[in-house]
C-alpha cells in the first residue's frame, strides 16, 4: 500500500490554507487534498493513493466516476441539462416509472438534496393529515428518534438531539415528538390521533450506525397501522444497496408508506434526491403547493436512470452482502483488540475504538496516514462504508489498516 507523509506538505498546506482562508469553518477535514478519483481509491495533490472507506457517506455507494454513469452524464450533457418545471422533458417521466418500479411504490417526487426529500416528506406528511387523516389545523404531530440524523435545514435540526447541529439556530419549527431509538413501547405511548407520521432511519448512520432490536419495524408499521398514521423512513443514506438489499427495511419485512431516498441515487455526480410512496399519499399535492427549480432536471433525471438500471441488476446487492459478511467477519475478530463494539449491516460498519485507545480522530488521522480515509463520529467511532465495487483485497488492505491503527494507543 501507498504509505502517505506524517506531515503535511508545502503542496498540501497552500490548499488547505485557501480553503480556510475562504471558506466558512463548518467541516473540519482531514488534511488531504483530494485531485482525481476512480472506484474505490482516490488521488491526492502530491500523487498518494488512498482507499476510500467512506463513500461520500454512501454517496459513492457505485464507486468514483462509474463508467456507466459518466457514461449516461456525458451524453445527457450533449442534448439538455435544465428546463425547469416550468415544461416537461424527455427524460422525467422515465426516470419517474423506472424508480417507482425498482421501489415497487406508485409515485416518485423528485428533489436534490437530502434535506430537501425530508423537508418534502415532512410537508407531504402534514398535508395529508390534514386532507385525508382530519387532523385539526395546525395539530399534526410528527414522531422522531433520539440520535436521529435527517439533514440540516432549519425545520429538521429543530427536531435534532445533538447540541452543535441544533444550537443557536432556534426559534426551532413546532410539531416534533421524539421518542428513543428502537423503543417500540415508547413509540406506542408517542403516537396519537394528530400524529401525521413517524419518522425514523432504519439504521441510524450519523450516530454510529445503529442497528435496532429485530422486531423494531414491524411494530412500528403496526402502531402507524393502529393509530392511522404515515411511516416514513429515510432511506438516504441505509438505501440503495449499502445493507446488501436495495432499502435497508427490506431486512425487516417491513414497508414505509413514504421513502426519502438520496445520496447514492446521483451516482456521486450530482445531488439527486426522492421520496417515493402510493398515489393515496403523495397524490395530496396540487400545482403551486410544492416545487425546486433543479428537482428533476434533465441531467438529474438521466443520471438517476442509469443509477437505477444498475440497482436493477442486483449486482451491488450482492456485493455489499457478500463484501459485508467478510467486513463483519472481520472486524468481529477485533473487538477485544482495540474494539468494544461493531454494528452495522452490510458493507457498513460503526466500529467503537475500547477506552483508552485512540481518539476517532486520531484514529481516521492514522489510518489516512497508512492510505485509507474514512472518518469518525461522535467522540470514539469510526464509521466504515467502502464503495461496494471495492475488490475484495482491497477491501482486506483497508481492514488490515483498521486493525493495526484500533491497536494502538
Ligand atoms: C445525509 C443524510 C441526509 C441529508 O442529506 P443531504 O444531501 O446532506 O441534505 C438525510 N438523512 C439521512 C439519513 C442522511 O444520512
Amino acid at each position: 500500500m501507498t504509505m502517505t507523509a506524517a506531515t503535511t506538505s508545502p503542496l498540501t498546506r497552500e490548499f488547505i490554507d485557501a480553503d480556510e482562508r475562504w471558506s466558512t469553518h463548518n467541516y473540519h477535514p482531514l488534511p488531504v487534498v483530494i485531485a482525481a478519483a476512480e472506484g474505490a481509491w482516490v488521488t491526492d495533490v502530491e500523487g498518494n493513493r488512498y482507499l476510500d472507506f467512506l463513500a461520500g457517506y454512501s454517496a459513492l455507494n457505485f464507486g468514483h466516476r462509474h463508467p456507466a454513469l459518466v457514461e449516461a452524464t456525458t451524453a445527457q450533457l450533449g442534448r439538455v441539462t435544465l428546463t425547469s418545471r416550468a415544461f416537461h422533458h424527455d427524460q422525467f417521466g422515465a426516470f419517474c416509472r423506472e424508480l417507482a418500479e425498482l421501489t415497487g411504490t406508485e409515485m416518485v417526487l423528485p428533489m436534490n438534496s437530502g434535506a430537501e426529500a425530508v423537508e418534502s416528506a415532512i410537508k407531504v406528511a402534514r398535508k395529508w393529515a390534514y386532507r385525508v387523516k382530519g387532523v385539526p389545523a395546525d395539530a399534526a404531530r410528527i414522531v422522531v428518534a433520539s440520535s436521529n440524523f435527517h439533514g440540516r435545514t432549519t425545520t429538521i435540526v429543530s427536531f435534532s438531539d445533538d447540541e452543535e447541529a441544533r444550537a443557536d439556530y432556534g426559534p426551532y419549527t413546532p410539531g416534533f415528538v421524539t421518542v428513543p431509538f428502537g423503543d417500540a413501547e415508547a413509540l406506542a405511548t408517542a403516537v396519537t390521533d394528530d400524529t401525521a407520521a413517524v419518522l425514523l432511519e432504519p439504521i441510524q448512520g450519523e450516530a454510529g450506525v445503529n442497528v435496532p432490536p429485530s422486531g423494531y419495524f414491524a411494530e412500528v408499521r403496526r402502531i402507524c397501522d393502529d393509530r392511522g398514521a404515515l411511516f416514513i423512513a429515510d432511506e438516504i443514506q441505509s438505501g440503495l444497496a449499502r445493507t446488501g438489499k436495495l432499502l435497508a427495511l427490506e431486512h425487516e419485512g417491513v414497508r414505509a408508506d413514504l421513502t426519502t431516498l438520496g445520496k447514492a441515487l446521483g451516482g456521486g455526480i450530482l445531488p439527486v434526491s426522492a421520496v417515493v410512496g402510493s398515489h393515496d399519499v403523495l397524490g395530496v399535492l396540487r400545482p403551486g403547493e410544492h416545487g425546486s427549480t433543479f428537482g428533476g432536471n434533465p441531467l438529474a433525471c438521466a443520471v438517476g436512470r442509469a443509477v437505477v438500471k444498475l440497482l436493477a441488476t442486483g449486482e451491488f446487492q450482492r456485493r455489499s452482502t457478500e463484501l459485508g459478511a467478510h467486513l463483519h467477519a472481520r472486524l468481529d475478530e477485533l473487538v477485544g483488540n482495540g474494539v468494544s463494539e461493531v454494528r452495522g449491516r452490510g458493507l457498513w460498519a460503526g466500529v467503537d475504538i475500547a477506552e483508552g485507545g485512540l481518539t476517532g480522530r486520531q484514529a481516521a488521522q492514522a489510518l489516512a496516514a497508512n492510505g485509507v480515509l474514512c472518518k469518525e463520529t461522535h467522540g470514539s467511532t469510526l464509521r466504515l462504508a467502502p464503495p461496494l465495487v471495492i475488490s475484495k483485497d482491497d477491501l482486506d488492505r483497508g481492514i488490515d489498516a483498521v486493525a493495526d491503527v484500533v491497536a494502538r494507543g
